[in-house]
């Protein structure tokens, strides 16, 4: 270009104004305060979800906005930007920002650690290793000691720990929390007593092994299930309303009452139980005195009540049973040694005194003899007997005492060598005590008959006489401790209420029962129940 046009473009430039304006020194700074403002603040934002990516994606951005910034106003605006200075801000500004950040992070662990620190003193021990209180030492596994902080979380200038400590720190109070928690839930699993724990809405989030076995019901069968309708079907009751539950839901879980009765859980083999539920209250500082939800034991207590009906029966033994035959004794016994008595009372006298220390041995012995079948403390020897043999050394004994009172006794055995597996000594004793009944309640001239037959793999023992008979309101009774139908009580039918009752003990505890029909004035048939010896159930076979 010749020299000329090149002065005159200068002139042109001159007189059109148009020249590069750098930017003054304080207008730099500020441009640079703004770009570390920048780096500060979009940091501070970029957090959460993918936090490296967004601090990535942010820088970049920043850097892409301040060099096009910077380009753009040099190309259109005719200004000299403050390159230097704004990048120099940014380059310092950004790895600040982050420390910054990560101090503040690495704060936040410390609190935590903190908490876990405080949570490991306070919570259950696993029973193997505790931070002992006064210490602010952590023992490792490894067994080296770890320092822990005294003067976090809330110190003003404090400086937060180095990466590894907490590392080995969270480590170690992971490890040992997650050890009290397995030891806490395998302590609630060996709970003898049945535990049921519950949610707030009463569904059921843990049952331990006693709760699975008392409901017969896999650990996932239980769980998720409404706690209320649990109880109700073990114990077989219609299910309370729905009112009915949520009312004692919230008894529980508003009132924070605590609800106690017995319940009796099972159909056949059933037991007694105390249930109990509570709240599950929260001591934490965010939940303290909350109910959290609920908790509902079982314990058994079936032998408790067993030992307290044998009690009653005791005591009812010596209250009035035994004091019967003992005041008559007292009574004649007296007169005759105070009194001069003719020859022909004195002998009644001596007699009914007789009789009634009779009554009394017999009544101790056989109160005695169900006591032991009942607590299992009485040995049984099994042993094959033959049921006809067996009948006939009883009737031998028992037909002078029927002939006595003009009684015939008809055998009618359908079967002829019977075998079943018993105890000679205990079978004899119960159909004594029968055939014995049908002879003391029968009138005279009149006939006894015993059948024996087979059904269905059981020998029945069929004893019917034709005698007093015994009510419909009595005859559910007549096999309890005790119990004596009141008309039939005179003298001539001396009795201990003990027989049936001790009759029925044993054929239970051969595997079998006693059933019984009666009717008053025409007679009663009392039927013994027992399994056959596996050699004769063939002839129980209908043909
Ligand atoms: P007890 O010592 O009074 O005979 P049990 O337990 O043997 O006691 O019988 C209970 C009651 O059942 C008797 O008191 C009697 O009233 C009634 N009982 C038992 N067997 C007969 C029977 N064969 N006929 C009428 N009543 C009977």
């Amino acid at each position: 270009m010749p020299g000329v046009e090149i002065l005159a473009n200068e002139i042109n430039t001159i007189l059109r104004g148009r020249f590069y304006q750098p930017v003054s020194d304080s207008a730099a700074a500020l441009f640079a305060a703004l770009a570390a403002l920048a780096v500060i603040i979009l940091l501070g934002l970029a957090q959460g979800k993918y936090e490296a990516m967004k601090q990535i994606g942010v820088l970049a951005g920043l850097l892409a906005l301040i060099l096009f910034g910077s380009y753009f106003v040099f190309a259109y605006g005719f200004i000299v930007p403050p390159l230097v200075p704004v990048l120099a801000s940014f380059i310092v500004a950004a790895p600040l920002a982050l420390l910054r950040r990560s101090l503040s992070a690495s704060v936040y662990l410390d609190e935590r650690i903190a908490e876990l620190l405080a949570a490991e003193r306070r919570l259950f021990t696993n029973g193997r290793k505790r931070l002992s209180p006064d210490s602010n030492r952590l023992r490792l596994d490894t067994g080296e000691e770890l320092e822990s902080p005294t003067n976090f979380p809330t110190d003003k200038f404090y400086l937060p720990r180095g990466l590894e400590w907490k590392s080995d720190a969270l480590g170690f109070l992971s490890r040992d929390l997650i050890n009290r928690a397995v030891f806490v839930d395998s302590a609630l699993r060996s709970i003898e007593d049945v535990l049921l724990i519950g949610d707030r809405d009463g569904q059921i989030i843990f049952a331990n092994r006693s709760a699975r076995r008392i409901f017969n019901l896999p650990e996932r069968k239980l769980l998720g299930r409404n706690i209320f309708e649990q109880l109700n079907e073990a114990e077989n009751k219609i299910a309370d309303s729905t009112e009915e539950a949520e009312e004692t839901l919230a008894q529980l879980t508003i009132d924070q009452n605590s609800i106690e009765r017995e319940i009796t859980v099972g159909k056949n083999d059933s037991r007694s139980f105390v249930l109990r539920m509570a709240a599950v209250v929260g001591r934490n500082e965010n939940d303290a005195g909350e109910t959290l939800g609920i908790i509902a034991t079982l314990s058994d207590i079936t032998q408790h009540r067993e030992l307290q009906k044998t009690k009653n029966d005791v005591i009812a033994l010596v209250t009035h049973e035994l004091r019967t035959p003992l005041t008559a004794i007292q009574g004649m016994s007296e007169v005759l040694t105070e009194h001069a008595v003719e020859p022909e009372s004195q002998r009644k006298m001596l007699l009914t005194i007789n009789t009634e220390a009779k009554r009394l041995a017999s009544m101790i012995n056989e109160y005695l003899d169900i006591t032991r079948l009942e607590a299992g403390a009485q040995a049984i020897n099994f042993a094959p007997i033959v049921v006809e043999s067996l009948l006939e050394r009883i009737l031998l004994m028992l037909e002078p005492l029927a002939a006595k009172r003009e009684i015939k006794i008809v055998h009618c055995y359908l079967l002829n060598h019977t075998t079943v597996s018993a105890d000679a000594e205990r079978l004899a004793q119960m159909l004594t005590n029968i055939v014995g009944n049908a002879i003391k309640y029968s009138p005279p001239h009149t006939s006894i008959t015993i059948e024996t037959r087979a059904s269905g793999g059981m020998l029945e023992i069929i004893v019917a006489d034709e005698g007093f008979g015994i009510s419909a309101e009595q005859l559910p009774r007549i096999f309890e401790k005790f119990y004596r139908a009141p008309q039939r009580q005179t003298t001539e039918t001396t009795g201990t209420g003990l027989g049936l009752a001790l009759a029925r003990e044993i054929a239970e505890l051969h595997g079998g029962y006693i059933s019984a029909e009666s009717e008053p004035n025409k007679g009663s048939t009392f039927t013994v129940h027992l399994p056959l010896a596996p050699e004769n159930r063939e002839i129980s076979r209908p043909s």
